[in-house]
């Protein structure tokens, strides 16, 4: 079975921006990240409708920078697939406020992956770090006869089905080679998603051990499936995005705890926003590539700009006293979980390396503070650590009392 296909949205062909005549308007040559997302936000558009449209069905994705104005959106997205550690973006928001279109937008940003030939996955750094028979027999032959065993390809987004099963989202046995009497397992939905962005719309519909699985292997990086007497591990390093409307039911806080960044996305307030995202929207609805072909240049810089900023993100270290204040931000926000200061930091890292910095400022850490500790402090978790301090009090003083008692009888 491949359901690969039916799971990933397909490359748009290079070829036919370069047949558009609409030529970009973008200058080339940005200081940063910021100033582009700035800069692209407000570009102009041409929203002429034209008879040119090749009339291909294809489904393009609406281009990232053309989205008006979710500034904290954009930012929390373009941090994670610059510092995976974060751990993902959680989009909480209403229908119709764009967290589908920028999730989807997100594939011609990211950089180019190397990609398996075979469907289990095999790669030629496997072999390096753990020899020849930690890829398939077919793989090991064809990389002993100096044949290609993966390719660089554009990434993927892999949208997760609602109606997924876990076997689909952590792989099985496959059928088709138990039929030949070689049991195999198959991989799943976070197999390929290496390297990509898995995308979870709804993620609060989803039951919880499918969720489970799909955080538990974000936060390894890999993870491990076991059929009987068969086991496989797979890598699962992807940039996790997942939208929910909290009007269909609320996220487990332990499940919320476990996202990243949590931005919270409204409907648009200026009435101008509010044209202009309309004119985009027809605009696309009316010729997909035209509008696509005019974020082209920009969108390009900013891929490239990811990629800078991730090589640059291991020199980027944080001051001490720039950690105290974040520490003691925590400390008096009494949010107990340790992936605070995770995302905290790693998101201002990023900050840091989108800004050509390599060290940590205080701005950093205010602009990504809110979107990082947000709905991390838990009722729950307060009321209990309330109730057990009270109870730890009492035990002390029951029983400083039961040892006056007992040294009054000794005398
Ligand atoms: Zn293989």
């Amino acid at each position: 079975m491949n359901n690969k296909d039916s799971l990933s949205s397909p490359n748009p062909d290079a070829e036919l921006y370069q047949s558009d005549p609409d030529k970009p308007t973008e200058p080339v040559g940005v200081r940063s990240l910021q100033e582009l997302l700035e800069r692209a936000t407000h570009q102009p558009i041409d929203t002429h409708t034209t008879k040119d449209d090749p009339g291909i069905a294809e489904p393009n994705a609406f281009p990232f920078l053309g989205i008006v104005g979710q500034e904290d959106m954009k930012l929390a997205l373009l941090l994670s697939m610059i510092n995976p550690i974060i751990g993902g973006v959680l989009l909480i928001g209403p229908r119709g406020t764009a967290k589908t279109t920028a999730a989807r937008s997100l594939l011609d940003l990211l950089p180019d992956v190397e990609r398996s030939l075979c469907q289990y996955g095999c790669l030629p750094k496997d072999i390096e770090s753990a020899g020849i028979s930690a890829v398939c027999p077919n793989c090991a032959k064809n990389f002993g006869e100096n044949k290609p065993v993966s390719r660089m390809e554009r990434a993927h987004l892999v949208e997760l089905p609602l109606n997924a099963r876990l076997e689909d989202v952590i792989g099985g046995i496959d059928d088709r080679a138990s039929i030949h009497h070689r049991l195999r397992l198959k991989r799943g939905i976070l197999a390929q998603a290496d390297q990509n962005v898995l995308y979870i719309d709804e993620v609060n519909l989803l039951p919880d051990e499918i969720v489970d699985a799909i955080l538990d292997a974000a936060a390894m990086g890999i993870y491990t499936v076991r059929r009987g007497p068969m086991s496989a591990t797979y890598r699962a390093n992807f940039t996790l995005v997942g939208s929910m409307n909290p009007e269909e039911g609320n996220l487990r806080p332990q499940i919320l705890d476990r996202f990243g960044l949590r931005v919270i996305v409204h409907g648009l307030d200026d009435p101008k926003d509010r044209l202009n995202a309309y004119q985009r929207a027809v605009a696309f609805r009316s010729n997909p590539l035209k509008l696509i072909s005019q974020y082209k240049q920009a969108t390009e810089q900013l891929r490239n700009e990811i990629i800078i900023s991730r090589n640059r993100l291991s020199n980027v270290t944080i001051p001490e006293e720039i950690s105290t204040a974040g520490l003691m931000l925590i400390h008096k926000l009494e949010i107990e979980s340790l992936r605070a200061e995770i995302t905290l930091f790693e998101a201002a890292r990023a900050h840091a390396a989108a800004d050509d910095r390599t060290e940590v400022d205080m701005e950093d850490i205010q602009r990504v503070a809110a979107m990082a500790l947000r709905l991390r402090k838990s009722p729950f978790i307060g009321d209990y650590l309330h109730k057990r301090t009270s109870e730890d009090q009492n035990v002390t003083s029951m029983m400083e009392t039961i040892l006056a008692m007992t040294k009054r009888k000794d005398h």
